[in-house]
C-alpha cells in the first residue's frame, strides 16, 4: 500500500494529478494530493463488481483497507501521454452518455446514419456484428456454392433464424430491439423484447457458465493452434461494449477446423467465473470458419500490470455510440493478449447477447491476464456492468485440457 502510494509520487506531479482528476470526473481531487484515496477508490472499483457494489468506490480515503492488491500493480499503472489522452475522450464520453440517458430514459439509441459506417450499426451487438461480418458480405454478388451452401446449413444447424445478411439488414433497418444489462431490458428479459431473443430464454446450452473444476471432465489438452499477426482494424462503441472489428488472416485451430478471427470486444466484469472466482474483465475473441460456426476464445483479466494491447484499443476509442475509428495499419497483434499457459476449458455455449444463439464452441483460457486499474477504470466508465449473468449448465460437459 505504501509501497503503491510512493510509486504514485514518483510520477510527474501535475500530470499525475490531472489523470487522476480527469479519470474521476474530478471527485477526488483531495484525495489525489494525498496520492492515497484514489489508488484505494480504483482497487474498490476494480474489484467492485465481482466482490461488492460499486458504491465501494466512493469510500473515504480513510475507510479500512480491503484486500491487499498487487503492489506491482502501481508501477506499471503509470499513465502515459496516450492513456491520458484516452482518459480525455472517455470523460467527454460519460458526459455524453449521461446526458443522453438524462434525455432518453429508455429509448432506443438511434444514432444518425452514417453511410460511411455501413458496417457498423449502434443497434447491432457485439455478436451479430460477428455475424454481420461474413466474408460473403463483402462481394456484391454471390454465386450459389457448395461453400455457401455449407454455411447456410451451418446456421440451420445452429439455430439461426436467419442468415447474417437478413441480420445486417435488420440492424440497419433498426429492427433490433433495444436490449440492456440492467432493468426492463435487461437480461432477465431479453426474451421478451423480441421473438427471435427466444433463446435467450429457452435455450439449454446458454453462455456464460460457472466452471467447476470438480464438474469438469479432465483431459489431455488438443493444443489451440494459433496464427495471429499484425493486423488492420477499426474500434467501434456499439452500445453495449467496446468491439475491435479485425481484418486479415488470423486464424486458430482447434478440433479439427480452422476459425478465422473476426473482431474482439470486452466485457467487465467478467462473464465466466472459475471454481467460485470472478474477474475483472474479459475479453472475448470472436471466430469463425468456413462452414459459418463460431468459436469464441475467453481470455480473463484481473488488475495488474498495463495491458499493451488494451492501451492500443482505448488509446482509439470511439468519441460516440457508432463512431467508428480505423486503427493504424498493423497496429493490433493478439499474441499480445495470450497468456503464457495456454490450457482452457472447452464446451458449447451461446452468444451472451442477444439473440443468445446457440451452437458456439467455447475456450476459456485458464490463466488471466492483467490490465491496470487505469485501463480498467477507462472502459468501467463507460460500461460499469456489460456482463450477462451465469446460466445454467444443464449437464454439459466443460472438457478441462490439462
Ligand atoms: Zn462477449
Amino acid at each position: 500500500m505504501h509501497k503503491t502510494t510512493s510509486a504514485r509520487l514518483d510520477q510527474p506531479r501535475s500530470h499525475s494529478m490531472a489523470m487522476r482528476w480527469l479519470l474521476t470526473g474530478g471527485l477526488a481531487v483531495t484525495a489525489s494530493t494525498l496520492g492515497l484515496g484514489s489508488a484505494r477508490a480504483e482497487q474498490a472499483q476494480a474489484h467492485g463488481s465481482t466482490h461488492g457494489p460499486v458504491a465501494a468506490t466512493t469510500k473515504p480515503a480513510h475507510a479500512p483497507a480491503g484486500s491487499g492488491a498487487p503492489t506491482t500493480a502501481s508501477v506499471s499503472d503509470t499513465p502515459d501521454a496516450q492513456t491520458l489522452a484516452a482518459a480525455m475522450q472517455v470523460q467527454a464520453l460519460v458526459l455524453q452518455a449521461q446526458a443522453r440517458q438524462k434525455d432518453t430514459a429508455h429509448a432506443s439509441p438511434k444514432p444518425a446514419h452514417n453511410p460511411a459506417h455501413g458496417s457498423g450499426p449502434a443497434s447491432a451487438t457485439a455478436h451479430t456484428a460477428a455475424l454481420a461480418h461474413s466474408p460473403d458480405l463483402h462481394s456484391s454478388a454471390p454465386k450459389p456454392s457448395s461453400r455457401a451452401y455449407i454455411r447456410a446449413k451451418a446456421s440451420a444447424l445452429a439455430g439461426r433464424t436467419e442468415p447474417a445478411r437478413a441480420a445486417t439488414a435488420a440492424g440497419h433497418a433498426g429492427g433490433e430491439a433495444h436490449w440492456t444489462y440492467d432493468g426492463e431490458t435487461g437480461p432477465q428479459n431479453w426474451s421478451q423484447l423480441k421473438p427471435e431473443y427466444e433463446t435467450c430464454a429457452t435455450g439449454q446450452r446458454q453462455s456464460p457458465i460457472h466452471i467447476e473444476e470438480g464438474a469438469t471432465l479432465p483431459g489431455p489438452a488438443e493444443p489451440l493452434l494459433f496464427n495471429y499477426q499484425a493486423s488492420n482494424g477499426s474500434v467501434v462503441n456499439n452500445g453495449h461494449t467496446i468491439q475491435v472489428d479485425v481484418e486479415g488472416d488470423n486464424t486458430l485451430a482447434v478440433r479439427g477446423s480452422v476459425y478465422k478471427l473476426v473482431q474482439f470486444h470486452f466485457h467487465h466484469p467478467a462473464e465466466e467465473k472459475v471454481n467460485y472466482k470472478g474477474f475483472s474483465m474479459v475479453v472475448h475473441l470472436v471466430h469463425k470458419n468456413a462452414a459459418g460456426q463460431l468459436a469464441v476464445l475467453a481470455v480473463l483479466m484481473d488488475p495488474g500490470a498495463s495491458s499493451p494491447l488494451v492501451e492500443k484499443v482505448w488509446t482509439h476509442m470511439p468519441l460516440d455510440v457508432a463512431d467508428r475509428v480505423k486503427l493504424p495499419v498493423g497496429l493490433i497483434n493478439l499474441v499480445e493478449l495470450l497468456p503464457q499457459d495456454q490450457r482452457y476449458y472447452q464446451f458449447i455455449g451461446s452468444l451472451t447477447t442477444p439473440p443468445c444463439t446457440e451452437g458456439v464452441l467455447w475456450m476459456v483460457l485458464k490463466q488471466p491476464m492483467t490490465l491496470s486499474r487505469s485501463q480498467l477504470r477507462l472502459f468501467s466508465q463507460l460500461f460499469p456492468n456489460n456482463a450477462r449473468p451465469a446460466q445454467a449448465v444443464n449437464n454439459r460437459i466443460v472438457r478441462e485440457a490439462m
